[in-house]
């Protein structure tokens, strides 16, 4: 029998496995799919409840403490460690790390938890519950990728068993951060230490309590005359001295307290020398390998973010008691126009996403750059058309905390920011585009020319189709 908040269709519940698009399903194991049908429940039955009781466990953590910062976020809600241990239970656990890559994670290629992340989008815990937040996720794939067996052994494992959290330090306020050549904290070699100085901000995670590592780039190398060759990638655990944690920033009015935004100072810090991942200079080739796969993470978790502010929007359309000018919003057309654009607009943005992640698949994350690239710029953009109009819906509500749509608009809105803004992937992708235009001019022209040849083989002369030019009354028959 079907539980009320599992239908999603008409007739009834239809499982996540069986709603998998037909151009993604021959890529799909049978083991993903039975995987896929659980992490749905998972979501809908357990995390998305338990979303309710994490906001007010930390509510009423800093209400404790007497509503400080260190209220809000020197708490760890025990709900979120109830969940994991159910996630385990259910074999929910490290599912992002994908099978082609590494031996570590739970054995899903990128499309099939691309398709996991989606339900994951839905709930503010699912995705920790499952050890599949960011910026961990990420995180995770450069030491696994990079790490020295040292490395791995310290900060991999207990980031794998969900025992540690971690933060990435790239953003820094006086520079313009999307162009990561311009990244200045100084990374300089002094004995057997690396010495660090400089701000970093919007490290997220940092405000965990559990955050125990920070991964942080910097310039090392600042004479090197190749800019791309002048950063480094270092590892610097959260509690060194000389850091120092200013302030936590809100987005659009969000705390995302435990974890947070922190604003970071790093005043003569010193780590050992084995503590550079990759090699000096080498800074580039880490943060590349590292947002790769993260982008599809997060773009697939927009699509469920997108099909719960469409689940939201329908509830509101059908509400009983909310009757404008006599009718249910669902018997005003212009509602259901809206609607019907929402289903489009989801529907399309997934099969990109997906057809991105079998890319990376049969490739890697090199190979499907462009895919990549139209995927960061055109989810974040449906998904925040798709919550305005379910916001809309909901009048004064709508804006309010007494749905998620305000809190997934201030998230959604940040996608078209984080991992490199919008225009930075529009230009590569029109830059790469563009390439083609001699070419296609050099292409139309032989066209051209062959229809002329074409025309004289037929006995005709070229003229204009449309006889725009013709004079009146002669040699028309209109
Ligand atoms: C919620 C959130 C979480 C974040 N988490 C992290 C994190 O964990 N770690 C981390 O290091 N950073 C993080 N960031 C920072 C984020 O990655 C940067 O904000 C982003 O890369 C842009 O850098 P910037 O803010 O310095 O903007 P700038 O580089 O100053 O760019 C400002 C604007 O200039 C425009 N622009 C940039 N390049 C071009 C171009 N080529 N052509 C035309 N216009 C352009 C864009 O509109 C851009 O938004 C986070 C940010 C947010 C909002």
């Amino acid at each position: 029998m079907s539980v009320p908040y599992l239908l999603n269709d008409a007739k009834g519940h239809i499982p996540a496995s069986e709603r998998i698009p037909v151009i993604a399903r021959p890529f799909v194991s049978e083991r993903a799919k039975r995987t896929l049908d659980i992490v749905e429940r998972f979501v809908e039955e357990e995390c998305i409840p338990a979303d309710t009781v994490y906001l007010q466990q930390i509510k009423e953590a800093g209400d404790a403490a007497k509503n400080t910062v260190e209220g809000r976020f020197g708490s760890h809600p025990s709900v979120i460690e109830d969940l994991k241990k159910r996630a385990r239970e259910l074999g929910l656990w490290n599912m992002f790390l994908p099978k082609n890559h590494f031996k570590e994670g739970a054995g899903f290629s990128n499309l099939e938890y691309g398709l996991m992340a989606e339900y994951l989008g839905k709930s503010m815990t699912a995705s920790e519950a499952c050890n599949c937040a960011a910026p961990d996720t990420g995180n995770m794939e450069v030491f696994a990728k990079y790490g020295t067996e040292e490395q791995k052994q310290r900060w991999l494992t207990p980031l794998l068993n969900g025992e540690i959290r971690s933060a990435f330090l790239m953003t820094e306020p006086q520079v313009a951060s999307s162009d990561a050549t311009n990244i200045e904290l100084s990374i300089r070699r002094e004995g057997n230490e690396w010495v660090l100085n400089g701000q970093k901000w919007w490290s997220s995670g940092a405000g965990d309590v559990r955050c125990q590592i920070y991964i942080v780039m910097g310039r090392s190398s600042p004479d090197n005359p190749n800019k791309y060759r002048q950063q480094s990638v270092i590892l610097v655990p959260a509690d060194t001295p000389g850091i120092t944690i200013h302030r936590m920033l809100s987005v659009l009015g969000f705390d995302d307290a435990p974890h947070g935004h922190g604003h970071i100072s790093f005043d003569n810090v010193r780590v050992p020398l084995n503590s550079m991942v990759l090699g000096e200079g080498r800074g580039f080739e880490v943060v590349q390998g590292r947002l790769g796969p993260g982008r599809i993470h997060h773009a697939m978790r927009s699509i469920g973010s997108a099909e719960k502010a469409l689940e939201w929007f329908l509830a509101r359309l059908n509400d009983p008691a909310k009757k404008p000018f006599g009718e249910l919003l669902s018997k005003h057309g212009i509602m259901l126009e809206r609607v019907a654009r929402s289903r489009i607009e989801i529907d399309t943005a997934r099969l990109s996403v997906l057809n991105a992640a079998i890319k990376i698949d049969q490739g890697d994350a090199r190979t499907a750059l462009k895919e990549i690239a139209e995927v960061k710029v055109q989810v974040p953009s449906m998904l925040m058309d798709v919550l305005d109009r379910a916001m809309q819906a909901y009048g004064g509500a709508g804006v309010s905390q007494d749905t998620p749509l305000a809190y997934q608009t201030a998230l959604g809105r940040t996608m078209r920011i984080v991992d490199g803004p919008d225009e930075v992937h529009l230009l590569q992708l029109g830059r790469n585009e563009n390439k083609r235009g001699d070419a296609l001019r050099t292409r139309i022209q032989a066209q051209r020319t062959r229809a002329v040849e074409l025309l004289a083989r037929y006995g005709m002369k070229e003229q204009d189709p449309l006889q725009l030019n013709r004079v009146s009354g002669k040699g028309s028959k209109l």
